[in-house]
């Protein structure tokens, strides 16, 4: 404990020292601004929240602002330890930097070994987020009767999948907000600074800071959400709604990522929740808890442990030969010039606060990356460089491998492509739009149903051996007009629909 622990700027909670009264060595890095374009909302929240721990550890912190990590670490004369980073090249960085012990990962309910185990157990095609699930929740016992799952089944997805509500609103009250400091000032004033000499640039509207940056905060959100939001969440996890970008989701993606909070607690935290309402007799509907705990150690540990199962090779996958360039509208958040209703709510969601929830995520931005084809690690990259909570371990495989197939298949069955129908059935956003969900030809031909078939033409062959594209794939044959229908979505390319 009294070696000094060097955190990075993602493990920033109090599960990352082995003592509250450890030594930490924190490093503000500025390059990591210069080298990428990241949403101005990200770089505020990265900066407040690395500069938040190192005010509230005082002494106890020895907090070096550089221009790299190498210059920061070149300054300290003591050994460190550091728990292993989050990304391949941090690995291999502080692998190579002598002085420095490296300790297991933490920030993840599961370890890395306990995964790497399971994993040898089965084939490459049958690692499922559903079996690695389960083996966590009995292990960590959460949510679990004995040896059984809570209410007798593992997964209650099926009852997480419904529509927007009819009226258009959720049941839950709005989530817990942060209230801004005098560290956010000057936070906000750097970055307008730096921007302001050339020294770096970004992308977004700056806007009040929205997301926790502290443990405490953090706390403040989980405590506000089991208590209000989470009854609500389940149901309409996947609906969309011009109105309420938030909808009873908890919004944690982006402390946990930033490592504010140790996730065990969290599910922990939810299960205590459950049972206790269970007990005073007004029990939460198991839907919405076992949601939110897939979410958490489920899907967000799995995608984790894929990161490092997949190696380092995992984000070059290209298996649908998608070689189209993330368009200018996109890449600038031009919300104004696409008509496409769904499509232009959604970047200006992003535009404005750096989160959608996962289904704009993947039905709406990466369904349209997907049918036109832009290149997987180009809107990798983009998705990371826009989403508060996104990091190199977190989009990987949750781009590649999810939602751009590029993988061919060892994520997920199926591409995650999808027609007007389905966005028209999950959302408000069809009612007023320009173009018609049922529509694949003519001047209002919906981009996302007329993209949906030429993408399914172009990728015949690629997926003529999949068995859940087989239907699809015959549905091509039914179309008359589907030369036409190509021909369109050919001249309209990546130009904003
Ligand atoms: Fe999106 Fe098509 Fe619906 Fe318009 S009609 S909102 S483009 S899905």
């Amino acid at each position: 404990p009294d070696t000094r622990r060097w955190c990075f700027a993602d493990q920033l909670g109090p599960h990352f020292l082995d003592a509250p009264d450890q030594p930490v060595l924190l490093v503000e890095s500025r390059g990591v601004f210069r080298r990428r374009r990241f949403h101005r909302q990200k770089a505020h929240l990265l900066l407040s929240a690395l500069r938040h721990r190192a005010a509230e550890l005082g002494d106890q912190a020895l907090f070096l602002q550089t221009d790299t990590y190498a210059e920061a670490l070149d300054q300290v004369r003591e050994p460190l330890s550091v728990c292993a980073p989050t990304t391949w090249p941090a690995r291999d960085f502080v692998l190579r930097r002598p002085g420095v012990t490296v300790l297991e990962a933490r920030g993840f309910v599961t370890r890395q070994a306990d995964f790497r185990r399971w994993a040898a157990s089965r084939s490459r095609q049958r690692l499922l987020m559903d079996d690695f699930y389960r083996v966590a929740r009995r292990a960590h016992d959460v949510l679990m009767d004995g040896a059984e799952p809570a209410g007798g089944t593992w997964n209650l997805d099926h009852d997480n999948r419904q529509p927007p509500p009819a009226d258009g609103r959720v049941d839950a009250p709005p989530p817990w907000w942060p209230v801004e400091d005098e560290i956010d000032e000057q936070v906000r004033a750097d970055l307008d600074r730096w921007e302001a000499d050339g020294d770096v640039a970004f992308v977004g509207d700056d806007g009040p800071r929205l997301f926790p940056v502290t443990h405490a905060e953090t706390q403040e959100r989980l405590a506000d959400f089991l208590t209000h939001r989470l009854r609500a969440f389940g149901p309409h996890e996947d609906a969309m709604l011009s109105g309420d970008p938030w909808l009873a989701h908890s919004m944690l993606s982006a402390s946990l990522n930033l490592g504010l909070v140790d996730p065990a607690d969290v599910v922990h935290r939810a299960d205590a929740a459950w049972r206790e309402s269970v007990a005073a007799g007004d029990p939460l509907p198991l839907n919405s808890v076992e949601g939110f705990v897939r979410q958490v150690m489920g899907w967000r540990d799995w995608i984790w442990h894929l990161y490092w199962q997949l190696g380092r090779d995992y984000r070059h996958g290209n298996a649908l030969e998608a070689h189209e360039e993330v368009p200018g509208w996109m890449g600038e958040l031009e919300a104004e010039a696409v008509g496409a209703n769904c499509l232009s709510h959604v970047l200006a969601d992003v535009r404005e606060r750096g989160w959608v929830h996962h289904i704009p995520r993947l039905m709406v931005l990466g369904n349209y990356a997907l049918q036109r084809g832009i290149e997987p690690l180009a809107i990798t990259d983009w998705f990371h460089r826009m989403f508060l909570d996104g990091y190199d371990w977190v989009m990987v495989a949750n781009v590649v491998g999810m939602s751009q197939h590029a993988d061919g298949g060892v994520l997920a069955t199926k591409p995650y492509a999808a027609g007007g129908a389905y966005i028209d059935r999950m959302s408000d956003y069809c009612g007023g739009c320009r173009y018609d969900p049922r529509k694949r030809l003519g001047e209002d031909a919906c981009p996302f149903t007329a993209g949906y078939w030429a993408f399914l033409e172009r990728n015949r062959e690629r997926l003529a051996g999949n068995l859940r594209m087989r239907q699809p794939l015959a549905g091509l044959g039914r179309l008359k007009d589907l030369d036409a229908v190509v021909d369109q979505e050919v001249r309209r390319g990546t130009d904003a629909p």
